[in-house]
């Protein structure tokens, strides 16, 4: 757990902020009993909540304020200068998904709808604080097991807002923009057309929906979902649609399913457009963010011993290739 003394710091090199202070964070997961999570637990801090038809259970998913949140809405950034350096207040957002009432029904183990309803819930989220201008980016993550960063036990992810965008998404968004200027075409859609018509490292199609491993892994079995239509935000597919989302709710339990043949511990990030209801500083005001950016989920297995390795390197090693690691996870034993 982090402490409140935390402050945001810029990279003058990198421009990218990182969020530090004086604590480590503990790093096992936090064993409440109860569980401040489960469904009859009192949490007074609830933000919203999503309705369900399991009879005797109150709700299917629901968001609550981190039990210690490493930004806090309230007040002002006030960012100053430091000589050369930049900071900031941690201002912003901490929220905890619970992704399900029951305590064990994860993202991979609960029924298609269960999903799904977490999965709006989390576009309500990201639309909701997108409407406050001074939050320039909405994260949506998942650790899970102990050398991923879990903190609790209950099946629940996690969401920060915060008034800078994180790098690697800045990287991406700044490289979706390089690629529409020069081809004028998505560079995410490029990638899964291609992807698509060789099958080398296509793992599952299903509706509109496509998992795939990447060319250049980070990591062994690092996988992607990306919708086959172009759009760049999450919340727009999720709030708009009336019946695809089943499909990517059932991708991601599947997807799932298949790296925990492989290993139990994972992260798992969604990356979507930021908030560009005011240019940001890092990114200017561009008008084809629509057409050049493509949100999908990232999921990045940790396999034992090389977990702590990646976080460290310039360049990442990953000894498995994709096309070994896509027949693999698709000839994975899992549920229907
Ligand atoms: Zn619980
Ligand atoms: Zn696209
Ligand atoms: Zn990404």
């Amino acid at each position: 757990m982090f402490s409140l003394r935390m402050e945001l710091r810029k990279d003058p090199i990198t421009r990218s902020w990182v969020i530090t202070g004086d604590d480590v964070p503990d790093a096992s997961p936090r064993t409440d009993s109860p569980c401040r999570f489960c469904a009859d637990a009192t949490t007074p801090l609830q933000v919203i909540a999503s309705r369900t038809e399991v009879e005797g259970v109150p709700w299917s998913a629901r968001s609550v304020v981190h039990p210690l949140p490493l930004y806090r809405i309230e007040g002002e950034p006030s960012r100053r200068g430091d000589g050369l350096y930049d900071r900031m207040r941690s201002i912003g957002a901490h929220e905890v998904l619970v992704e399900n009432s029951r305590h064990n029904r994860q993202l991979w183990n609960a029924n298609d709808n269960e999903i799904e309803q977490f999965l709006r819930l989390a576009a309500q989220r990201i639309k909701d604080l997108k409407g406050d201008a001074r939050l320039k980016y909405i994260s949506i993550f998942k650790n899970h097991g102990v050398n991923a960063g879990q903190e609790f036990e209950h099946a629940t992810s996690q969401l920060t807002a915060t008034t800078f965008v994180p790098r690697r998404v800045l990287y991406e968004l700044r490289a979706g923009r390089d690629y529409y200027e020069k081809k004028e075409r998505c560079v995410f859609c490029d990638i899964i057309g291609q992807e698509e018509r060789q099958g080398l490292r296509v793992v599952e199609l299903r509706g509109d929906y496509i998992a795939m491993c990447p060319y250049a892994p980070r990591v062994p079995y690092e996988t992607w979902i990306l919708p086959r239509v172009h759009e760049s935000s999450f919340e727009r597919s999720a709030l708009s649609r009336t019946g695809g989302f089943r499909d990517l709710a059932s991708l991601l339990r599947r997807t799932l399913q298949r790296i925990r043949t492989i290993t139990e511990e994972f992260h798992l990030v969604l990356h979507t457009s930021p908030n560009t209801i005011h240019g940001s500083e890092s990114l200017g005001y561009w008008k084809t963010i629509d057409e050049d950016y493509h949100w999908h989920f990232e999921i990045l297995p940790i396999l034992g011993a090389k977990a702590k390795s990646y976080t460290f390197k310039e360049v990442y090693y990953s000894p498995v290739a994709s096309e070994t690691a896509v027949k693999r996870l698709r000839d994975a034993k899992i549920d229907s």
